[in-house]
């Protein structure tokens, strides 16, 4: 629709673009009391080690259940919650849960899978996070090295003294550190030297019809064997893929492969029906 103006100049807009306006605002309305309502839930994705095919452990991928929206994807809410200053609270709920729900699973069925929990920019800059860490496993009993914390590089390099300083006061308690989607942002190999990192995720965008293929992805993965580092490779969705980078020493896997993120009762099922076996997971 058209607005006229007072001067008599028109202003246009785009019906999409109302909806989507108007989409946000509510959604930054109804995000500040999202938790306070139960409606988030964090979904686990399993993730495999690919040499044995066992399941290894599980990614905490938190889901938003909008009263009027439905479900609305993390891509969209995660970056609202940074900016309005909520992903503080949210994210310590999500540790909170992520260990609770895992550390019940390993109890319940004799295993040990790790879990790892994205952290995003701002809660890496918040002085509460590595005593919100501590407290989630204190509550939990999880012992810290089952839980691995998930950066970005984007995260990590806006304030690199600071970004070292807060790793190690997370690797002083014992917990595992990842980068999340490696090969998108600066991919620099320095910085990597410089951080207490355990493990990389490549990128899904990397993971091809046949990743080894690519140069690239065995070279990254060889780099990071030097540095010590295990490797993940996010988004595996064929089979094909699988065993190209299983062909290039990549050590797990995660992806719709082996199986989409799941509510806690489907990835209890999953668990009892194929959780440790070796083969469960060859899709
Ligand atoms: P991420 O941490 O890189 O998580 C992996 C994303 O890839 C997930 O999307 C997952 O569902 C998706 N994925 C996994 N396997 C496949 C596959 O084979 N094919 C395809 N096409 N996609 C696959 P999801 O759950 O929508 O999450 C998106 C992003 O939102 C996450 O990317 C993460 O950056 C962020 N996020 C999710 N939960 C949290 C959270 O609790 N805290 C923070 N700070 N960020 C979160
Ligand atoms: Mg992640
Ligand atoms: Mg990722
Ligand atoms: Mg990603």
């Amino acid at each position: 629709q058209a607005k006229a103006l007072g001067n008599g100049s028109f202003q246009f807009f785009e019906p999409e673009m109302c909806i989507a306006a108007t989409r946000r605002l509510r959604l930054e309305a109804s995000l500040h009391r999202a938790l306070e309502q139960g409606q988030f839930e964090v979904h686990y994705q399993p993730r495999v080690d690919l040499r044995s095919m066992q399941l290894r452990g599980v990614e905490a991928l938190l889901r938003w259940n909008h009263p009027e929206f439905g479900r609305v994807p993390p891509l969209e809410f995660i970056p609202l919650a940074e900016e309005r200053g909520h992903i503080c609270a949210i994210g310590q709920w999500v540790l909170g849960a992520a260990c609770r729900d895992v550390q019940r699973l390993n109890e319940r069925f004799g295993l040990a899978l790790h879990v790892s929990v994205n952290v995003s920019a701002r809660q890496l800059r918040s002085p509460g996070l590595v005593a919100q860490v501590g407290q989630a496993l204190g509550a939990s009993g999880m012992p810290p090295a089952a839980l691995e914390l998930e950066l970005t590089e984007s995260a990590l390099i806006e304030d690199l003294d600071q970004s070292v300083a807060v790793l190690r006061g997370l690797k002083a308690l014992g917990v595992r550190l990842s980068i999340d989607d490696f090969g998108t942002g600066y991919s620099s190999l320095s910085y990597l030297k410089r951080f207490p990192i355990d493990v990389l995720k490549l990128d899904r965008s990397f993971i091809t019809e046949n990743p080894a293929s690519d140069g690239f992805v065995r070279a990254l993965i060889d780099m990071a064997h030097v540095l010590d580092l295990s490797v993940v490779a996010e988004g595996i969705e064929s089979a094909a893929a699988m065993a190209a980078l299983r062909d290039a020493s990549c050590d797990e896997g995660q992806g719709y492969l082996f199986a989409r993120p799941m509510p806690l009762r489907e990835l209890e099922d999953f668990v009892a029906h194929e959780g440790g076996r070796p083969g469960a997971c060859s899709g």
